[in-house]
């Protein structure tokens, strides 16, 4: 049995930024890949779909901009329902702190010159792809801030993100989804280090038993060695994992 003898007990989860998008210079520069635009409609007709980002949830709702796909922002902290937000509860006693985080990082954001701040309320991060010289300043403040307001800072690719010290990420968030959705299999595909936590997340639900996880690592010049030397499969950028999905197709 595979995911296309029972699609409905066949999850996809799918990272957005570099894995159905190509990479873009700036957060705000990304677009759906368009061969995906043509397939996710098709697959979300028979296989629960969602989408993963590190992203406010409508954010890539508006990106990907497909109807009958869940969507989940923020690395797993936001989601939506209907057209609204929601952030998880543990999230919120820690919003204050982040309140004084991003006050903060206004401040001294104009000395890191092509540091872009994107403000996602239940995180904030930096990004310092057009800016490689701030980096080592840029990981220093969030990292110097994290400590002293009781958050947590995590690298990703070219940027760094300040973030609630909650045990939520896309490994846990796949396993409430596909222990909601009664799945039997799934697919998660990403291209960076948060995306680790995903195949974490399916690897925890093998390990309970009657479970088949597929961790698909999407490779780029930038790929973390973490995330390839974990995957079950390796594709080639976002057009290598749509000819896979390509092969999921039913009708
Ligand atoms: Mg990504």
């Amino acid at each position: 049995m595979g995911f296309r003898d029972q699609p409905r007990h066949s999850g996809i989860f799918l990272d957005f930024d570099g894995t159905i998008s190509d990479i873009a210079p700036t957060p705000g520069g990304a677009v759906l890949h368009p061969r995906a635009a043509e397939i996710l409609p098709r697959l979300a007709r028979h296989y629960p779909l969602c989408i993963l980002s590190g992203r406010r949830a409508a954010d890539v709702a508006s990106l990907v901009g497909l109807p009958r796909i869940h969507y989940v922002g923020v690395h797993g902290m936001e989601w939506l329902e209907g057209d609204e937000p929601r952030l998880d509860p543990e999230v919120l006693p820690y919003l204050p702190a982040l309140d004084r985080a991003r006050a903060e990082i206004r401040e001294v954001l104009p000395g890191l010159p092509g540091v872009n701040l994107e403000d996602k309320v239940a995180s904030l991060t930096l990004h310092f792809r057009e800016a490689p010289r701030s980096e080592e300043q840029a990981v220093r403040l969030a990292e110097g801030l994290a400590l002293r307001l009781g958050l947590r800072a995590r690298r990703g690719r070219r940027s760094v993100e300040i973030r609630p010290p909650v045990e939520i990420d896309k490994g846990t968030v796949i396993i409430r989804l596909a222990r909601g959705w009664k799945l039997r299999r799934a697919l998660f595909a990403g291209d960076d280090l948060t995306d680790v936590d995903g195949f974490r997340g399916l690897r925890y639900l093998m390990r309970e038993g009657g479970f088949e996880g597929v961790a698909v690592a999407v490779l780029s010049g930038e790929t973390p060695v973490e995330l390839e030397a974990v995957a079950d499969l390796t594709v080639q950028g976002p057009e290598g994992l749509i000819d896979l999905l390509t092969g999921l197709l039913l009708d």
